[in-house]
């Protein structure tokens, strides 16, 4: 199946012992010119990439203040170094934060610092080489950008934010990673990842209403451009296809259905994620972040809600309404924007939902709080939103639930492995490993309360795990959305 050996699951939990370089030679495939140009960037290794990437590390610092403040305030503490599912997966130390971190920092303090300027090796600073260009490449293509650490970091220092800086500087040099940067690439000319077509989407929509009809009996609509819907629904483009994100989206239609909440999706932003964010780009982020305002515009919507996928959901909740906004012309009653989960979790506390939990009785749930959702946004009115909402609608859906050990959930939850741009077949040894930590805590409810499927609200971490249970002996359809729960639970037609 693959030419490393997946981790043994073990006695919960377990700090490995550390192997140098261990997985150093794990790195994504390049982008050429062709996926590298479009975005603003040079087509490959430019001549004079050391004076470029310094100057760029210097804009980077100026920009973004909290950039110098983490470089500059690591005391080398250490209570972050077994806080990352990539060192718990990997043993490989320059996958434990502060030696992440470290990978920049060294490089920042001989550039940027007095003491790395005069005495580089009393202050660890060194000079940036082809050698340390790969190091960047390799290690900040093993990070996430989970924000783990950061929980654990006494100054809060956000190893994310290091990583997004790295992979600019890589970027600005000619050096891209090809899965995000083809992406973002299909974005702007398509409108989706996925690189779906307006007919492929309407084609897909069409058979997903015939599916539900034949299920149910009921005329649940799937709307794909619909002038003067009163909600605009921006999802990942996996809900359109894969499994089991369709089954989420079959479960928001259901949900509008039952509300009487006129809805559409469109075609020109068929698309929740946001890649730019991994890439660090402002720019690109952005861009991509206008295409969802122009489409509420041009569809005149009302409200804008976002469908389950946890990294767009960090890029809606912070960055939309400065990068994207104002949304003055939004109907102000309603958050701007809106999770899906808010959506229906209001919609059950005001009892316009009815809900048979036995629908749900082949399954005993537990739930993934994924990075992105737990440490990068909110939810609802009230602190832990994000983690309450998503669980009081699955146990509104379902008699059995049970949460994995409190030290892997919530705000410390492990990242599934696969975000922040992992999500890759050329990264699945990091991939694999990384999913480590959540599947010791799967396991542990599995073998306690006979656990039978993990629910999710990420695209990612869908996929990821559809791809890597395989290997620590689960299934992959052990994974479930949460509105595939609340598709199955939901009564149509039972209108309070
Ligand atoms: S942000 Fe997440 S993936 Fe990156 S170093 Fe921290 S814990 Fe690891
Ligand atoms: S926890 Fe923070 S201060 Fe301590 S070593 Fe890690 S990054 Fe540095």
């Amino acid at each position: 199946m693959a030419d490393f050996e997946t981790p043994q699951i073990r006695e919960y939990p377990v700090i490995p012992l550390i192997h140098q370089g261990a997985t150093g030679h794990a790195k994504p495939y390049k982008a050429d010119g062709k996926f590298q140009e479009p975005l603003g960037y040079p087509g490959e290794l430019i001549e004079n990439w050391q004076q470029v990437a310094i100057d760029k590390m210097g804009e980077l610092l100026g920009k973004y203040r909290g950039l110098q403040v983490f470089l500059d305030s690591c005391v080398k503490c250490g209570a972050c170094t077994d806080k990352c599912h990539y060192f718990l997966g990997t043993t490989d130390p320059n996958n434990m934060p502060v030696g992440r971190q470290d990978l920049l920092r060294s490089v920042y303090r001989r550039y940027y610092t007095l003491g790395g300027k005069l005495f580089p090796k009393l202050v660890g600073a060194r000079e940036l080489t082809r050698e340390t260009l790969d190091e960047w490449y390799s290690y900040f293509h093993q990070c996430s950008q989970c924000r783990r650490c950061s929980v654990y970091c006494p100054y809060g220092i956000d190893t994310a934010e290091i990583s997004m800086a790295a992979r600019e500087v890589l970027d600005s040099v000619g050096v891209g990673q090809k899965y995000c940067n083809e992406i973002i690439g299909k974005v702007n000319k398509i409108g989706n990842n996925l690189g779906l077509p307006e007919p492929a989407l309407a084609d897909t929509l069409q058979g997903l209403e015939e599916e539900v009809k034949e299920d149910t009996g009921v005329d649940v609509r799937y709307p794909l451009d619909e002038k003067g819907a009163e909600v605009l629904l921006i999802t990942p483009s996996a809900d359109f296809f894969a499994e089991p994100h369709v089954d989420g989206l079959i479960g928001y239609g259901k949900v509008f259905h039952q509300a009487g909440v006129s809805w559409t999706l469109s075609s020109y932003a068929s698309e929740a994620a946001n890649f730019g964010m991994f890439i660090g780009s402002y720019e690109n982020t952005r861009k991509l972040a206008l295409r969802i305002r122009e489409a509420a515009l041009d569809l005149g919507v009302k409200r804008l809600v976002f469908g389950e996928c946890g990294h767009a959901w960090r890029v809606a909740y912070s960055f939309l309404n400065t990068m994207a906004g104002p949304f003055d012309f939004l109907d102000p009653r309603y958050p701007v924007p809106q999770h899906i989960c808010e959506l229906t979790y209001d919609l059950l506390q005001r009892g316009a939902l009815t809900l048979d939990k036995s629908a749900n009785d082949h399954m005993r749930l537990t739930y993934h709080d994924s990075c992105n959702v737990a440490r990068a946004s909110r939810m609802g009115d009230k602190p832990g939103g994000q983690f309450t909402i998503p669980r009081e609608i699955i146990k509104a859906s379902c008699n059995h639930f049970y949460d994995m050990p409190p030290d892997t959930i919530g705000e410390a939850t492990f990242c599934c492995g696969g975000g922040g741009g992992l999500l890759t077949d050329d990264l699945m040894e990091i991939r694999v490993k990384g999913a480590l930590p959540r599947m010791e805590a799967l396991k542990e409810v599995v073998e306690e309360h006979g656990v039978t499927h993990m629910a999710a609200i990420c695209a990612i971490c869908k996929s990821q795990f559809a791809k890597v249970m395989p290997y620590y002996g689960f299934a992959m359809d052990q994974i479930v959305s949460v509105h595939q729960l609340v598709s199955n639970a939901i009564v149509l037609g039972a209108k309070q």
